[in-house]
């Protein structure tokens, strides 16, 4: 039975040695380990310190993306570059908290084959971060047709029958924690507390979230196809209403010329919903043009290992 770690680094050069050792300690029952740290083209040390890591355990291989590509990517180059019969994501930072690991192997060994950790505490986010999280998840989970378990990060063990699948997937737009949760199989979670980060600072902030979470409803939903439809629809259906209504009204009333804010309201709103409808269909088709370029979604430089 072969473990493999799998942890994106960008410019993690504070937790680089603690996260090795934490996770060593943990891990200390097993012997047949393999880490894949995908260093995602920091601009620090990060990647020397790997590189000593290489040195001085057996097992590690630090793989070296060409320049930084984001987390999921990162992920999607640590996941093809791992070979064990359970894989374990888990982020550099050590807010996961590695304590739970035998707890997932133990799980996986009993039958499950995706064990995922679930943060029941989320005290250490702001109230902010928390509120947008929880109502990411209703709206996620509203419109999507592969919902996400609520409070689930990358965090997790997956058996290799679904990293074979995770890896048979071909698309360019990488919204991992729709994608690991897209297989099925027999998915467990483990309820742990989100600690905070051990060193160094977080490389998200709202904005990021933001389109983050927009990513994975246009990943994952045609709703929003859907709500311009229903949009366009209201608003042909107020429109005639109004038709009938002006109609009558000159029939009855004769020709009346005033009518100028009326008629800059109907023009402005209605363009407006034009506009915001064309930019939906385009958010589709953009994504359409980045599937069918193929571009890779990494670019690996090096795989340094012993
Ligand atoms: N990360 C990465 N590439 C990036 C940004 C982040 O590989 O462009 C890694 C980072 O090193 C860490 C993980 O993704 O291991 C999670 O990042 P972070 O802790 O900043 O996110 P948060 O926990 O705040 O959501
Ligand atoms: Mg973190």
């Amino acid at each position: 039975m072969k473990l493999s770690i799998v942890t994106p680094f960008y410019n993690e050069s504070e937790v680089v040695s603690l996260y090795f050792e934490k996770l060593a300690a943990v891990l200390e029952p097993w012997d047949d380990i393999e880490w894949v740290a995908v260093n995602d083209g920091s601009t620090d040390d990060t990647l020397e310190l790997l590189k000593a890591q290489v040195d001085k355990r057996s097992g590690v291989k630090a793989v070296e993306l060409s320049r930084n590509f984001g987390k999921e990517a990162a992920l999607t180059a640590g996941l093809s570059e791992a070979t064990g019969d359970a894989i374990i994501i888990i982020d550099a930072d050590l807010q996961d908290p590695p304590e739970i690991i035998p707890e997932m192997i133990k799980q996986w060994q009993d039958g499950y084959d995706v064990v995922a950790g679930r943060r029941v505490d989320r005290s250490t986010d702001s109230w902010v971060k928390r509120k947008t999280a929880q109502n990411f998840y209703r709206i996620f989970n509203h419109f999507s047709d592969d919902p996400i378990p609520e409070d689930v990060g990358d965090f997790r063990l997956i058996d290799r029958k679904v990293l074979d699948v995770l890896n048979l997937m071909p698309e360019k737009n990488r919204f991992m924690k729709g994608l690991l949760s897209w297989p099925g199989f027999r998915v467990r979670f483990v309820d742990f507390e989100r600690d905070e980060r051990v060193a160094g600072e977080t490389k998200w902030n709202y904005s990021k979230l933001f389109l983050l979470a927009c990513d994975g409803i246009f990943a994952f939903s045609v709703a929003p196809l859907r709500i311009s439809f229903f949009l366009g629809f209201l608003a042909s259906t107020f429109g005639l209403i109004y038709a009938v209504y002006l109609i009558s009204k000159t029939i009855i009333q004769g020709v009346d010329l005033p009518g100028y804010a009326s008629l800059m309201v109907v023009v402005l709103t209605f363009s407006g919903l034009i506009l915001i409808c064309l930019g939906v269909i385009g958010e589709y088709l953009g994504r359409v043009y980045k599937e069918v370029k193929a571009r890779p979604v990494f670019v690996i430089k090096d795989v340094h290992s012993k």
